[in-house]
């Protein structure tokens, strides 16, 4: 059950609710979701309908649903979550791209990627600094040096920066660095971190598990917003399947299926669902053409030398093509690819 309240509703009335609901042993959260003040209560088992008529202040609306995912379910915002950073919007039916190095890996790398991404007015900078690798012999990240480089670059250019938090602690660090935080398929059930993601005060950029369902994914964003943060975006990055001609298999139904279930932006990331830069622009290219909010890519200067997943990087020209494919594909679904006038271009 959802109740909604206008924001000028006093803590008093939801401490009511909720102390009733404490007494009975029942859970409620209380959350902001667009204009106004949602209280979440699974099940409702407590007598509502004298605890309402004891309200000070009553609620503007109720929704009764079946979805356990109730912050996050469509019903509760029909018109959709839109997640604002700065001047951009991602969700509110434009086509945002997030792109840049799976792992930033010295000023040199970061400016050539940074540099075409102004020249074709992207504005999302993606780049890891802490990196979860299977192996530990693999380049970790820069860690909180990367976080300096990635101030300058953002200054410099004016990117809206990305990144992956891998727990709490990095995540207290990245907060005044980035503008969205990336939680990564391993940690899509990190219930401490979901937890805390909810105070963080950012907009997050959760990915799918690799072998999660999407009950068990919206579950995941549901953690986040009854936390207190609604700027939640989804990313499909593919699962693992008896396919092995991938990494992973793009699961593109995930797409329109979120759309109806949830009022979250969804975003596909085709370079960790495919493992393959040949793959990347034909699912990009269906991904926008199925309805989604956003691509996340990774693009390195040269694949060949990168760090970590070169095989899936593309490389500056064909980020290029991608863009403009990406122009066309959305205004063919009757969309548009968010772009800015850079005076670098
Ligand atoms: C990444 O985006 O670099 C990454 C590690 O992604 P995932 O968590 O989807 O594997
Ligand atoms: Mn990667």
């Amino acid at each position: 059950m959802l109740l909604f309240f206008s924001k000028s509703t006093t803590k008093q009335t939801q401490e009511m609710i909720l102390d009733a609901l404490r007494r009975s042993g029942k859970k409620g959260f209380v959350f902001d979701l667009g204009e106004e003040t949602v209280l979440s209560i699974e099940g409702v088992s407590i007598a509502m309908d004298d605890l309402m008529a004891r309200l000070p202040e009553k609620p503007v609306r109720v929704i009764e649903t079946a979805k356990k995912y109730q912050a996050v379910c469509r019903e509760a915002l029909p018109t959709g979550t839109h997640v604002s950073v700065g001047s951009e919007t991602i969700g509110s039916g434009n086509v945002t791209l997030i792109a840049g190095p799976c792992a930033l890996e010295d000023r040199k790398q970061a400016e050539a990627v940074a540099t075409v991404l102004a020249e074709e007015g992207i504005r999302f900078f993606r780049a890891g600094v802490f990196k979860p690798r299977t192996s530990p012999y693999s380049f970790q990240g820069l860690g909180e040096e990367g976080l300096e480089l990635l101030k300058e670059i953002k200054k410099a250019f004016g990117l809206f920066l990305v990144s992956e938090a891998l727990d709490e602690h990095c995540l207290e660090k990245m907060l005044p660095v980035v503008d969205i935080v990336q939680i990564g398929s391993r940690n899509m059930q990190n219930f401490s971190l979901l937890k805390e993601l909810g105070r963080c005060g950012l907009p997050v950029l959760l990915k799918r598990g690799m072998a999660a369902t999407l009950d068990e994914f919206l579950m995941a964003a549901e953690y986040i917003v009854t936390g207190g943060n609604s700027r939640v975006i989804l990313c499909e990055r593919g699962i693992r399947t008896f396919g092995d001609h991938s990494r992973n298999t793009l699961d593109l139904s995930a797409v329109p299926y979120l759309k109806r279930e949830t009022h979250l932006p969804v975003v596909v990331d085709p370079s960790h669902a495919t493992g393959c830069a040949f793959m990347v622009r034909p699912l990009a290219r269906a991904a926008v053409a199925a309805g989604a909010d956003g691509i996340m890519v990774e693009v390195h200067p040269d694949p060949t030398v990168a760090l970590s997943d070169g095989p899936q990087s593309i490389d500056l020209a064909e980020f290029r093509l991608l863009v403009h494919e990406l122009k066309a594909v959305s205004s063919a679904v009757g969309s548009f690819l968010s772009q800015y006038f850079s005076s670098l271009s």
